[in-house]
């Protein structure tokens, strides 16, 4: 039976208002689905200024490793840190390749995308590319970065996000590159994702040039179901997918690996707000729900989707940074309006 089902899941609060919009989501995701067992981990800056040059402790990568599920907060890297980012740290260690981004708005909130039907995901590969920092100066006024892409990341990557179109009934995917320009590179990308293609016969694989895929999201976003992307592009295009719903403080993500996927929201630490019982656990509690779906209870999810669109709709208890009247309420507040309608 499903509550018998024990899901022991790292929660690391993270800094500013991390521990804020973890306790709200803790709350809600234990109210929904009681298998839950947090397992408390530190990691971030308090760890660095402690001399944790990774800003991630032993103890809790061993706990990562044990579990395999993380729900994070937000991790702050402190200016003029000479380390790595946590953040970095987790994603390099467990090859943490696919980037999940679903943009769908909350009902009843305003904004110029309000009445549009918006329901796709961003599935970025989050290793390669130019990111993966490889730089150098040919001489003292020439840069050069090197822009890797292999096959069998891209492999990996197209088969994430085939599989998640398949796993959500979706229709249809749309491989977003530069390949026109970047021949070699991109084009691999474009060549592997419609060669993966030939295993999931019953979605239809599109292809756009990324500028134009910017323009057609800002058009006629309805368009898209699940788009796949090389890191870069997919950076940008899933900010832009962001912004789209109403911003950062609303969008959850996961970091998927083969042995570890980390659950997050996609804002920061948000130090102006931090201490003050105002931020929006909104996108930690999506990130949240996105868990739920991994680990096969989706008729939790459900439940817990349910119930914070019904907060929304009724838009009497929004935190302030999304509240109609610019007040709003506290996140204890909103915490207690979604434990309240799930009922
Ligand atoms: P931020 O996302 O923390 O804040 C940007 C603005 O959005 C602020 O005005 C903030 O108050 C607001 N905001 C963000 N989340 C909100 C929420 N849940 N509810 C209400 N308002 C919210 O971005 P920043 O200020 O550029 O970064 C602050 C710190 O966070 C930096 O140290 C940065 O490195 C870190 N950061 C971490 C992550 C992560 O851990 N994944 C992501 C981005 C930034």
């Amino acid at each position: 039976h499903a509550q018998d089902h024990r899901v022991p899941v790292v929660l690391i609060s993270g800094d500013g208002i991390g521990p804020e919009v973890a306790d709200a989501a803790t709350s809600v995701l234990s109210a929904t689905f009681k298998g839950f067992e947090w397992i408390e981990a530190e990691a971030g800056a308090a760890l660095m200024e402690r001399g944790v040059a990774s800003g991630v402790p032993k103890a809790t990568l061993d706990e990562i490793e044990r579990t395999g599920l993380v729900l994070k907060g937000p991790l702050a890297t402190p200016i003029g840190h000479g380390g790595k980012s946590a953040n970095v740290t987790l994603r390099k260690l467990y090859e943490l390749y696919g980037n999940v981004r679903p943009i769908k708005p909350m009902p009843g909130l305003g904004g110029p995308f309000a009445d549009r039907d918006i329901n796709f995901v961003v599935v970025r590969e989050n290793v390669e590319d130019l990111y993966a920092g490889i730089e150098h100066m040919q001489t003292p006024d020439v840069a050069q970065c090197l822009k890797l892409i292999t096959r069998k990341g891209s492999e990996k990557i197209a088969r994430l996000a085939f599989a998640l179109a398949r796993a959500e009934h979706r229709t249809s995917l749309c491989a977003v590159t530069k390949a026109n320009i970047m021949k070699l590179t991109e084009g691999l990308f474009k060549d592997v994702v419609e060669t993966t293609a030939r295993e999931f016969p019953e979605l239809d694989l599109d292809h756009m040039l990324v500028d134009n895929c910017a323009q057609q999201m800002v058009m006629r976003p309805e368009q898209f179901e699940v788009i796949v992307t090389t890191n870069m592009n997919g950076d940008i295009l899933s900010d832009l997918g962001a912004g789209l719903i109403g911003g950062l403080g609303l969008t959850p993500s996961a970091n998927v690996g083969d042995d570890v996927a980390i659950f997050e929201a996609v804002h920061g630490s948000a130090p102006d707000i931090a201490g003050r019982n105002v931020a929006n656990p909104t996108a930690l509690i999506r990130s949240g729900i996105m868990m739920l779906r991994h680990i096969g209870e989706g008729g939790a999810a459900q439940r817990l989707e349910r119930a914070l669109e019904d907060v929304y709709r009724a838009g009497t208890a929004l935190t302030p940074d999304v509240a109609y009247d610019g007040i709003g309420v506290s996140t204890d507040a909103f915490r207690d309006a979604v434990l309240e309608a799930l009922e």
